[in-house]
């Protein structure tokens, strides 16, 4: 089978390495990372892979050099990474960070390839063009986010109209028991300590802020199609139970695992077969206990909004991302509290539905483009002002 990884050097990519690295019958089309050249040049020799990518043009020489003599072609920039989703290839893993995942992923399902999406950003901000994509070109999206893959597993098999409600869950976060006074005074290294999953910096501070679990309502709303008074989130503190499906006579049936993004990358790597997977077993007797409890949307607004958005839907989830992406930027480099995230994004979107033009349908790249670059300015000012 030929692989491409997109961000292969992040932490979805490095687990993605890992099980590609235990296999002999990958050919590895195409990795790309960003600035860790070092890193992407290793992988690219270890996987004998036919072109890498850096994201950046200031780094062509650095990962040219790096693997000099390998025989592995050596690219740089944002178009040439796009590009390179239209090398030949069976299956792809998305797995930039951020809305900058959207086109490679779009490219990689017009040549038919399979798409494995770890990159929510793609359904959040352009759901129904993606979806329709990869229709038109026999293409399939295979979730790649945890909970999501717990969801299409536990669907396998089953009518979906006979579905009730979805329910995925949500850790909690390190912020889970923390009262409205002590989230205003978060911090940085706070918020980027996760208590049970190792992931990339953003989407870590993205789990404090619950920014993720809304980014993960409007992505099962895209990917499933099912309403969003159908989908539930529930806090599960231990992540062991990934999400449920439940249908009309009353079954409930949950997806558990350890909480290890190998196992559902594995699986959209070996879909529609089970391979085995090299992650630990549940032992249920020493677990005890599985703990649940109702997510609180006022200490944790990023939960209300994504509920607007899924009802404004059109360009809604692109301006509420991008909003998302500048706010969790300004939080990074310490020009806007933790609790402003949310307040920012919420006047992003009030800001841009007044003038309207959010609840259009999306019926092209370019204008969730658009919609990305005029939520990106507007909460630029915006944050400007709350500093
Ligand atoms: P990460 O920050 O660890 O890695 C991101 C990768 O994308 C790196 O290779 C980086 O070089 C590259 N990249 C970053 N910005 C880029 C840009 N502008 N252009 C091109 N390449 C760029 O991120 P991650 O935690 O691996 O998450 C990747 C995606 O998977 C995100 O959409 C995230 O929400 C999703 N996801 C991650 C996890 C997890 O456990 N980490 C779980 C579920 C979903
Ligand atoms: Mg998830």
């Amino acid at each position: 089978m030929r692989v491409s990884v997109f961000g292969a050097t992040g932490s979805i990519g490095e687990s993605t390495f890992d099980l590609l690295t235990r296999r002999d019958d990958i050919e590895t089309v195409v990795l790309t990372g960003g600035r860790n050249v070092t890193r992407l040049a290793e992988q690219a020799r270890a996987l004998r892979a036919g072109l890498a990518v850096t994201a950046h043009d200031d780094c062509y020489r650095a990962l040219k050099d790096a693997l000099a003599g390998s025989g592995v072609e050596v690219a740089a920039g944002t178009q040439a990474l796009v590009d390179a989703a239209e090398r030949p290839t069976d299956w792809v893993m998305s797995a930039i960070v951020g809305a900058a995942g959207l086109a490679p992923g779009f490219r990689a399902l017009a040549q038919g390839a399979t798409l494995a999406l770890a990159n929510k950003e793609s359904l959040v901000t352009a759901g129904p063009l993606l979806m329709a994509e990869a229709a038109r070109h026999g293409a399939r999206i295979l979730p790649v986010d945890s909970e999501h893959s717990a969801v299409f597993q536990a669907l396998a098999g089953e009518d979906i109209a006979a579905v009730e409600r979805v329910i995925i869950t949500a850790s909690g976060g390190p912020f889970r028991n923390w009262t409205r006074d002590q989230l205003e005074q978060a911090t940085l290294a706070q918020a980027q300590t996760h208590p049970n999953w190792s992931m990339g910096q953003r989407i870590t501070i993205d789990s404090a802020s619950l920014f993720n679990k809304a980014l993960e309502l409007i992505e099962t709303r895209e990917y499933f199609g099912f309403d969003p008074d159908q989908i539930e989130a529930v806090v599960h503190p231990q992540s062991i139970v990934h999400a449920l499906v439940g249908f009309r006579d009353g079954a409930l049936m949950a997806h558990l695992g350890a909480p290890d993004m190998r196992h559902a990358i594995g699986y959209a790597l070996n879909w529609p077969d089970r391979a085995a997977l090299p992650v630990a077993r549940l032992d249920l007797a020493q677990l005890g206990t599985l703990h649940f409890e109702p997510p609180d949307p006022e200490r944790f607004p990023a939960l209300r909004l994504a509920r607007e958005v899924m009802e404004i839907r059109g360009h809604a989830g692109a301006a509420f991302n991008a909003a998302k992406e500048v706010a969790l930027d300004a939080f990074i480099d310490g020009r806007l509290r933790f609790a402003d995230m949310a307040r920012l994004v919420e006047r992003t979107i009030d800001h841009l539905s007044a003038q309207s033009c959010l609840a259009d349908p999306v019926v092209a790249l370019e204008t969730v483009e658009a919609m990305d670059h005029m939520a990106r300015d507007r909460a630029r000012s915006l944050a400007a002002g709350m500093a």
